[in-house]
């Protein structure tokens, strides 16, 4: 197989994949004709080449499938597609983000083809948790939080990590299909979505931990970064400067004039 850039999903690094630690594979499953035709099914799974990480990713494709000097796929109809391992779409997320807001994402992007509807609960959820946390606003509907947001913001007294940008993306979100009218009733209502929709839900969440948590943690390093650098600065002033009288004390019984007198 042709080297191919590809991000690890387990570890989010990017590399180059192909031979050896590629591998494609195709079966025609013997089970006669299907109301698809002739049907098979391939796998494709590749290793990590991150040493820290090194884990397998795993996609199983079934689709009709023709003979032609050997079993092709015709890959454009395909029947069932998934990845199943890792299972899910998500991004890995930093620990710093807390626990709860990344296992609510990760579990949206998990079921979001088998249930877009508890897939679109979670990321509400998950939205809601990180307006709660991140901007320190709790009102009684997600819709009433977003506005509180959206004012806090125009106020400039949002954390400077929430930008205009996000607070629109929300707002976007919120316009389309039924997200919007739902966002308005408690979060714990299950509400009825596409996968599309529930899609949309989950790029805005990764688009708020990345520009919230990320962004916050890698100004709060940059600052931590600069502190120290000032601190060794304050502390080299205080050290006195070294002189020969210090390093070399005067011998011990040297009469001082004044010492009787
Ligand atoms: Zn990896």
């Amino acid at each position: 197989m042709n080297n191919y850039q590809w991000t690890c999903p387990h570890c989010d690094r990017p590399q180059t994949g192909g031979d050896p630690n590629t591998h494609y594979g195709i079966e025609y499953l013997g089970v006669g004709e299907t109301e698809a035709g002739t049907v098979g099914y391939t796998v494709f799974a590749q290793r990590c080449l991150n040493e820290s990480c090194n884990k397998l990713t795993l996609e199983l494709n079934v689709h009709p499938v023709y003979y032609q000097g050997g079993w092709k796929a015709k890959s454009s109809s395909k029947i069932f597609s998934e990845r199943l391992i890792p299972r899910g779409a998500s991004v890995p997320q930093p620990e710093f983000i807390p626990a709860p807001i990344r296992s609510d994402y990760e579990e949206a992007c998990l079921i979001r083809d088998l249930s877009p509807k508890a897939s679109a609960t979670l990321s509400r959820r998950c939205i809601q948790g990180m307006i709660r946390d991140f901007a320190g606003i709790s009102k009684g509907t997600l819709d009433a939080e977003i506005k509180a947001l959206t004012e806090a913001v125009d106020n400039h007294t949002a954390d400077r990590a929430i930008t205009l940008e996000s607070v629109y993306a929300i707002d976007h979100v919120r316009k389309i299909g039924n997200i919007g009218a739902h966002m308005e009733k408690d979060i714990n209502v299950i509400i009825d979505v596409d996968p599309g929709e529930a899609q949309a839900l989950i790029n805005l969440v990764e688009l708020l931990l990345r520009e919230w948590y990320v962004e916050r943690h890698q100004r709060q390093e940059r600052l931590a970064a600069v502190a120290s650098i000032r601190q060794e600065k304050d502390q080299a002033k205080l050290q006195p400067p070294a002189s020969p009288a210090l390093q070399a004390p005067a011998p011990s019984g040297a009469s001082d004039p004044i010492q009787n007198g």
